[in-house]
Formats: structure tokens, sequence, C-alpha cells
């Protein structure tokens, strides 16, 4: 078992989460590399000198390189008058684009970002996709024209119900197709943002997934009525999905987004895409500066698959392909503790991670980081839990 013993000065103070450098000298194993992963790597170092090169000389200040990750910010309202869980102030949302376009972001639409990464189509290095849920009036607003100001394109996923009952504190459909019109990827959140991981009384599975089915093609219509565009994801409302719900977009050819943190990736789970949530306490600006850099770890097996729980602090197996990074400064957190890590099997890259802290909120998360070597970012993974009643379980 390992302790995490030391914070890495200097770096771990700008994320959110502590991230402990896991120092056990009785532990002395490599990371193993597939013959392509290491030209690959070996192609991204030199990239990263003339980075340096070009950066100190003057030449170029960011030159492109290749990648096969990228990240989706999350926002939901832009303002300092709504609920401070979910918002982040103007000013510091200027902050978040103005490093964006400073530091050679490359922004792009999130049709586009999931597209390449499907077809496993490379795209430039710190590719980021901006999103909104919900279809408040911030984000037309004072979002909408910023972003239009900074000319970076971002997607809005809306719950289609409160825009036809006119409610007050959302935008209406005129302004949802006035930024439709002006580039704006818009998308299904469902109608009545529901849980969809929960039944209703008396409501069994199967008659829970017809219904939801039936609620997703209503908000598709109607997102289609008003604006024209028809895209195949949406956004789980609360990041609630469960296997069934995953399956239905599995058969309606749709993919899915979530609200876990992390990158996205080729060999991410296009039914369970992460983002990272920005409001309330994770809206500072070097919180974002690191989360926007992350990359993915390829994962080749989470056990369980579910997020779907019954326990307040069940054990995870997680399988790691080799990547950039050593497997001994892995870290992995419940909530903001350190949890346990159990290598079940070294040459496999088979970890199992567990805590003693125990959760009684709906929903909690486990995260897992390691720096990529020689760098100041992070690979990033989280699986977030949610309890529900026994009749809702997978
Ligand atoms: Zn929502």
């Amino acid at each position: 078992m390992f302790s995490p013993i030391d914070r890495r000065a200097g770096v771990t103070s700008t994320l959110a989460q502590p991230s402990a450098l896991l120092q056990n000298e009785t532990l002395n194993f490599r990371a193993r590399r597939s013959g392509a992963s290491t030209k690959d790597f070996m192609n991204r170092r030199q990239n990263a000198s003339l980075t340096l090169l070009f950066g100190a000389i003057g030449i170029v200040s960011t030159p492109i390189q290749a990648a096969e990750h990228a990240t989706i910010t999350l926002y939901h309202h832009v303002s300092e008058s709504t609920p401070a869980s979910t918002s982040v102030s103007p000013a510091i949302f200027r902050q978040h684009l103005d490093h964006l376009r400073d530091d050679g972001f490359n922004v792009m639409p999130l049709p586009e970002l999931l597209e390449a990464l499907q077809e496993r189509r490379q795209i430039p290095d710190k590719s980021v996709a901006i999103t909104f849920d919900d279809g408040y009036s911030s984000i037309y607003d004072t979002a909408f024209p910023m972003l239009q100001e900074y000319g970076f394109p971002f997607t809005l996923f809306v719950n289609t119900q409160p825009l036809n009952d006119s409610m007050s504190g959302y935008m209406s459909w005129a302004q949802v197709k006035e930024m439709g019109d002006a580039g704006v990827t818009i998308a299904n959140h469902m109608e009545n943002h529901p849980h969809m991981v929960d039944a209703l009384p008396d409501e069994d599975t199967a008659a829970r997934d017809q219904r939801l089915s039936a609620e997703l093609h209503r908000a598709q219509a109607r997102i289609e009525a008003e604006t024209g565009q028809n895209h195949k994801f949406i956004a789980y409302p609360y990041g609630e999905y469960d296997l069934a719900n995953k399956a239905m977009l599995a058969d309606l050819g749709f993919m899915g987004i979530g609200q876990q943190s992390g990158a996205v990736g080729f060999d991410a789970d296009f039914l369970a895409l992460p983002r990272f949530p920005f409001g309330g306490a994770f809206t500072d600006l070097n919180d974002f500066k690191q989360k926007v850099q992350t990359l993915s770890f390829h994962l080749l097996n989470v056990d369980p698959e579910s997020q779907m729980t019954q326990e307040r602090n069940p054990s995870l197996t997680l399988q790691f392909a080799a990547g950039d990074f050593n497997y001994r400064q892995l870290a992995c957190y419940a909530g903001s503790q350190p949890m346990q890590l159990e290598w079940l099997d070294q040459e496999q890259g088979l970890l199992r991670v567990s805590t003693d802290q125990t959760f009684n909120s709906r929903r909690y998360r486990y995260l897992c980081t390691a720096p990529m070597r020689g760098t100041n970012r992070y690979f990033w993974y989280s699986k977030d839990w949610t309890r529900s009643t026994p009749t809702n379980q997978d």
C-alpha cells in the first residue's frame, strides 16, 4: 500500500485537489511502453524541445503539436447574481478566455472535437471545447458577447421545457436561434432536466427508459425546429447516468457527456465523456490553467463500469495503459483525502483504489492524477459515484 508523503511545491499549489507525490522506495517498477507510443513520446519530446528553443529566441511562440487529447469546459452562469456554486463572475470568465487566447489554446467547436477524437484523428495539443448547460439568461446576455469578442466557438446544452414555458432566468428560443445563427452549437440537455438514473414511483426500468427516450426525442425535435440543428449528443442532467442510459444513447446513435472531471482522448468512453465544471470554489485562474491543459489516461478497464452504487466508499479497480507518466507518481483522492493504492498486477497496470472515508451525499467523486514526465501538466481521471435506491441499480 502506498502512502502519500510529499507535496510538490510550486506544482500542487495550483491544483484544486492536492496532488501528492507518491514515494515508496520499496516498490520500483517501470512504466511499460509500446513501440508506437514510445515513438509518439519521442516526437512529443522533440516538439517540446523545439517549443523551448523557439520560445526562447522568439521565433515561434506556440508551435502546433499533434495530440490525441483535449479538454471540455463546463459553465452554467456567468454572473455575480446567480447561485455561486454554478456561477463564475464575468471578470473571472474573461480571465479564463484571456488565458486560452494568450497561452496558445486551440478552441474547437465540440462537434468537430468529438468527431476527430472518435475517428482517431490528431488534433493540436492544448485543444479545448467550451460548453454551457441549462440555457440561463446570463449565457446569452454576458457569455455570448464575450465569446464572440474572442472569436471562440462554444456549445449550449439546453433543457427545453423552461424555454417552452418562457421561464424567468432562462433565455428565449429567439435568443437561442440568434446564437445558433451566429455559429453556436445548440444541443440536447433533455426536456425537464431529469435525474436519468431514477425511475418514477411504480415505474420499472423499461418504462423509465421509454419515458426518457420520448423526452430525449421531444427535446431534440424542439431544438431542431427552433434552430435547425440536430447534433447526436446529449449532456446528462446532473452528470448522472447508468448503464441503461448509456445503452439507450448507443441504440439511438448518440454520444453522452457527463460532468466528471477529466481530459478526453482517443480512448474515451463516448457515452460518458468527462468535462471540467467551473463554478463556486472551482473558478480560480490557477485551477483553470491546470485543468485545461490536462491529459487523458488510457484506461483499459474500469471496474465497476457503472457510477451507480449503494455503497458509501466502494473500491475501484483501474487498468492503466502505459503513458508518459510514472506509476509511482500516481495519486488518487476521495474528496480531498488521499486514497489507498494497491497494485494487483504491475505488469498489467492493474490498480485497486480504496478509502476508509465514507460519503453520505448522493454524488461523490474519486480523482486520480499523475504528472506528465518533464512538464507541469497532469494526467487526470475521475470517477463519479451516484447513490440511489435499490430499484434503480444497473
Ligand atoms: Zn443542467
